[in-house]
């Protein structure tokens, strides 16, 4: 039986992909985002080993609120880490009628990824940045494996959510919408494509941690600019 490290588990989620759904976040995390608001997911020896029996008990409870859209989201942390745990639970889910979504940061691959992605119903991909330097500037990681899940998506036509924070002086502009609009055209089937507003709730988590919080100097993103740039983006994509 495999198992992964879970950190928690969300009984309710509306927003980690379509309809109600199970959450479970699974532990580890190879990235370092500047913003990221989970620090204490980054440990790969953090939370506490779970087993897909538990994960199959759990999401069985939540069955009866899923509807016709809702089902099990694995996210992070970085739930591809946890490749063959998540093969294994995938299979079991499906034996039961659950459908699984995977949310994932694009910062890792491995040989697992692919056949994870394979077995999934559907992908949540969270852009961080679609210039290379960015990337990296703010993930401490390279593009590659962003690279590969959109290949390995494409090879099967997976259904896709699109995520992106939305930082004040970091990508919060006309052009670079634009340009994620551009990047976008090259995934088949984005059902999906959401610009968040970057937040500030973290910090006081970063301070008890004693750790320190990199955008400490950056200001939340006004929820209605940020709203202005999601039309933009709605039309750059009608005129594609
Ligand atoms: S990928 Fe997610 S969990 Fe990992 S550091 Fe970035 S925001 Fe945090």
């Amino acid at each position: 039986m495999t198992t992964a490290r879970l950190h928690s588990i969300e009984s309710f989620g509306a927003v980690d992909g379509p309809g109600i759904r199970t959450v479970f976040f699974l532990q580890g995390c190879p990235a370092r985002c500047a913003y990221c608001h989970n620090p204490d997911t980054w440990n790969p020896n953090g939370g506490r080993e779970v087993e897909v029996d538990e994960i199959v008990h759990k999401a069985k409870r939540g069955a009866p609120y899923y509807g016709e859209d809702g089902g099990v989201t694995f996210s992070g942390g970085e739930p591809l880490l946890h490749g063959d745990f998540l093969l294994d639970a995938i299979r079991e889910l499906h034996k039961i009628g659950i459908s699984v979504a995977i949310d994932t940061s694009g910062t890792y691959f491995d040989d697992y990824s692919d056949r994870v992605i394979e077995a999934a119903d559907m992908v949540l991909l969270d852009v961080k940045h679609i210039d290379e330097q960015m990337f990296t500037e703010l993930t401490g990681r390279g593009q590659g494996p962003l690279f590969d899940i959109i290949e390995s998506i494409n090879r099967h036509q997976k259904p896709i959510w699109i995520r992106q924070v939305i930082i004040p002086g970091i990508n919060d502009t006309e052009e670079y919408v634009k340009s994620l609009n551009n990047f976008i055209q090259r995934i088949k089937s984005v059902k999906n494509v959401e610009l968040l507003p970057y937040h500030t709730m973290a910090v006081d988590k970063y301070a008890k941690l004693g750790m320190t919080y990199r955008f400490a100097d950056v200001k939340p993103m006004d929820h209605g600019r940020c709203e202005e740039l999601a039309e933009e983006l709605v039309q750059f994509k009608k005129q594609a």
